[in-house]
């Protein structure tokens, strides 16, 4: 028996990177995924490597997600699950970030956050079932220089309590996920160098293969999870508990 037998779950962002491999566990958890993103050729392929389906979806459109979360009513009957994965990072600092690019990246790691719940949040409320879970960042824990990346994850970090403690009178769960440092494309872009600097940082000596956050969101989608809800769950080898 998976630990997530014939939930619905809708990843953003899961072509590749935390969001594929969060697709793949909670398939092999017996869930059925439905993969999003707007890389289409690689969110097929992990759609049609897990027998589940995939959605072009830009979190950053609201009429997008409404499209989508209807076709995923219609075709499967209810959601269960929302992990709103989909997130961009830039370094710029204070000195030299532009208006453009931190709207940019606050319009998809916050407001698709944001739009990806209260899309979901009236079916899950009417359900009286559900678990959201927010992947935010141990940026969105504490301060770090790249400003526009931590003013978004501290907004989700924000929102997940609040969305929490509206939802949870109907059963329905909302936690947020706070990586460090995580093997995928977007660690990799920061060049050898900061990784390493980063890497040596940890208590724990090393990154994290995506899975380790994964299991993490695999547990808080699942019933094991059934109190746990406005929690903040920090996977990063203890780097900020210093
Ligand atoms: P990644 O770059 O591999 O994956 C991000 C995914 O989001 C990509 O598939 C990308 O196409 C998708 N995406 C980007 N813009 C989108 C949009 N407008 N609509 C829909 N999808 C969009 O990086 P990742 O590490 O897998 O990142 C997953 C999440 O984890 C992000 O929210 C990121 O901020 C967070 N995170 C990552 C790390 C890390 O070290 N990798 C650390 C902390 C937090």
């Amino acid at each position: 028996m998976g630990r997530l037998d014939d939930k619905v779950i809708l990843i953003t962002g899961a072509a590749r990177g935390q969001g594929a491999t969060e697709a793949r566990q909670a398939a092999e958890q017996g869930a059925r995924v439905i993969v999003t993103d707007v890389l289409d050729d690689l969110g097929v392929e992990v759609a049609n490597e897990i027998g589940g389906t995939y959605h072009r979806l830009d979190v950053t459109g609201s009429s997008e997600w409404q499209l989508v979360v209807k076709e995923i009513v219609s075709s499967h009957g209810r959601i269960d699950g929302l992990v709103n994965n989909a997130g961009i990072f830039r370094p710029d600092t204070v000195l030299d970030a532009n208006e453009e690019d931190f709207e940019r990246i606050t319009a998809i790691n916050q407001h698709g956050t944001f739009l990806g719940m209260a899309t979901v949040a009236p079916i899950l409320k009417e359900q009286r079932a559900g678990s959201i879970v927010n992947i935010s960042s141990i940026a969105g824990m504490r301060g770090h220089q790249a400003i526009a990346y931590v003013a978004s994850k501290w907004a989700v970090r924000g929102m997940t309590k609040s969305a929490a403690t509206t939802l949870a009178k109907y059963n329905v769960r909302v936690n947020s996920v706070h990586p460090g440092a995580i093997e995928t494309d977007m660690l990799f872009d920061l060049g050898t160098e900061t990784v390493d600097r980063l890497v040596r940082a940890v208590p724990m000596g090393r990154s994290a293969k995506p899975e380790e956050v994964g299991n993490v969101v695999i547990f808080l989608l699942s019933d094991d999870a059934s109190y746990v809800t406005g929690a903040e769950i920090v996977v990063d080898g203890a780097l900020i508990a210093g």
